[in-house]
Order: C-alpha cells, then sequence, then structure tokens
C-alpha cells in the first residue's frame, strides 16, 4: 500500500543517477521526504528538482521535501560527522536506500589494478557498511526503520573478469544477511535487492566511458531499466510492518 510511504525519510545514496535517482523519484510520488546523496552536486540537484515536480505532480499533502547531500561514501572522514550535515527536521530517517556503488574494468585476475580493487571495496562495501552503521543505532533506539542493500547477480554467481565486483557484491549479500538476523527480534526490516542487467550510467563506467563497449553488454537483451528497480525497492518499503522482504532478484526476462 502506497500509503505507507506518506511523509516517510528515505535516504538514498548513489542518487545522482541510475537507480538511486529513478527511486528517488518514486518516492516523492508517494509522498516521502528524501535526503538525495552522492558526489555530484549538479547532478543530485537535477534529480532532487525531479521530485519535487513528481512530488507536485501526484498532489500530496505529506513528504515533499527533498535535500541534497554532497558525500563520498568511501572517504571514511565524510562518514565521519555525515549526521550532522542532514537538516535537523529530517534526521529521523526511516529508510535506508544503500544503492552507491560501481564497477570498474573487466580485467582477469593477473591484471587487477589495486586502485581498481581498494576503490570499488572501500565504495560497494565499505561505504555501505559505515552508512548502516550510522543509521542502525538511531533504528534501535526508536524501534523501526528498513535498510535496503543493493546487491547484484553478481552477489550470487561469479564471472570471468569479476572478481573484485563479485566479491564487493558478494560481501554485501553476507552483510546484509547477518545484519536481518541479528535484527530479527526487532521490527527493523532488511532487504537486498538484486537486479540483473540495468541499463544505466553504470556499463559506461565499468569500461572507463567506451560508449561502444558499454552499449555491447546490451546486444541481444532487452535490459531492465532504472524504473524497474525503482519498484522494487518502493514495493519493499511499502509492505505492512510485519513484512520483510528480505531477497528480491529482479532479471531481465532474456538473462539467465
Ligand atoms: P549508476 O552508475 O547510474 O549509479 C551509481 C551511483 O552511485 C551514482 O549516483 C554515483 O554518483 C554513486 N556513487 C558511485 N560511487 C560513489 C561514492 N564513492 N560515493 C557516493 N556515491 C557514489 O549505476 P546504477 O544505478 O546501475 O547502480 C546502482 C547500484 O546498483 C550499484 O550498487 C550497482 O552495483 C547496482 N547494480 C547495478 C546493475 C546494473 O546492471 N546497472 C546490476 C546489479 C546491481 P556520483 O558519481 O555522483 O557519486
Amino acid at each position: 500500500n502506497a500509503s505507507r510511504l506518506l511523509g516517510k525519510t528515505v535516504l538514498i545514496t548513489g542518487a545522482s543517477s541510475g537507480i538511486g535517482a529513478a527511486t528517488a523519484v518514486l518516492f516523492a510520488k508517494g509522498g516521502s521526504n528524501i535526503i538525495l546523496t552522492a558526489r555530484r552536486a549538479d547532478a543530485l540537484q537535477k534529480v532532487a528538482d525531479e521530485c519535487t515536480a513528481a512530488h507536485k505532480e501526484a498532489g500530496l499533502q505529506h513528504g515533499g521535501k527533498f535535500v541534497t547531500i554532497q558525500i563520498d561514501v568511501s572517504d571514511r572522514s565524510q562518514i565521519n560527522g555525515f549526521l550532522e550535515r542532514i537538516p535537523v527536521d529530517l534526521r529521523e530517517i526511516d529508510i535506508l536506500v544503500n544503492n552507491a556503488g560501481y564497477v570498474v574494468g573487466v580485467d582477469k585476475v593477473g591484471d587487477l589494478s589495486l586502485d581498481n580493487m581498494e576503490g570499488m571495496f572501500a565504495t560497494n562495501v565499505f561505504g555501505l557498511i559505515a552508512l548502516t552503521q550510522l543509521f542502525i543505532k538511531e533504528f534501535k533506539k526508536r524501534e523501526a526503520g528498513h535498510v535496503i542493500n543493493l546487491g547484484s547477480i553478481a552477489g550470487r554467481e561469479a564471472y570471468p573478469g569479476g572478481s573484485i565486483y563479485c566479491a564487493t557484491k558478494h560481501a554485501v549479500s553476507a552483510f546484509t544477511g547477518s545484519l536481518m538476523k541479528e535484527l530479527v527480534d526487532t521490527p527493523i526490516r532488511v532487504t537486498e535487492i538484486q537486479p540483473g542487467m540495468v541499463e544505466t550510467e553504470f556499463s559506461l563506467i565499468r569500461f572507463k566511458g567506451d560508449q561502444s563497449a558499454a552499449d555491447k553488454v546490451y546486444e541481444g537483451l532487452q535490459p531492465l531499466l532504472a524504473e524497474d528497480i525503482a519498484e522494487e525497492i518502493v514495493w519493499a518499503a511499502s509492505r505492512p510492518p510485519h513484512v520483510n522482504l528480505a531477497e528480491v532478484f529482479v532479471l531481465p526476462v532474456n538473462q539467465a
């Protein structure tokens, strides 16, 4: 029931593009307040403006507060003090969407770059864990809250050239599973969303800006849209409080 989102406050990482941006717009349509975070301030502001327009169009009384906060989740010094950067009236987060993540390179193990490895782990794993830690304390105090983590099909299987990215997403999956079990006696919910191929900036970043290599990935396949994943995230968040959608694995119809 979409009315369960009315007036909720959602924090989304990686809200400047792709799945995070589409998720922000959908929560905005549902009457939520949103804290949009990522590194690119201009792109974030554009998405916040889209949220304002979507909220206005929906004609809802609830929600409608959209703030952007620039943060690099891989930088520990930016995590410290992050709570204080959230406007006071939005500090009680109801839903945390840990979505920021990327893959760069398709290198075989022998060719891996140490910088790429560290960067992917710092963002996809340590950033997600650090933000979860920050908010889980608040959730426990208030006995409410929902953590929604973006895993991947790469967290369920492994493929050549994907060793580090697959390892980061397996780590996300393991962390999310442990967290859910730790919170089993509380009303706090934990969900992992595991998309297959979604057409976003993701592929372009993976191929270091080479558009034709990025496009090749989708050949012979109709990839998912960012909006398809946003719908799953918002669906999980809008279940009745006693329902925890633990895992959502979503594939394009022609991806196995
Ligand atoms: P995009 O590249 O479109 O979005 C990634 C987002 O993460 C951007 O908003 C980017 O913003 C942000 N981000 C990246 N690094 C950092 C950082 N260090 N600190 C803060 N924000 C960061 O890709 P998607 O929307 O496709 O990806 C979203 C999530 O979905 C990722 O976790 C990805 O692994 C996962 N996923 C994607 C799939 C796909 O096929 N697209 C498949 C399965 C999972 P900015 O650059 O402004 O910081």
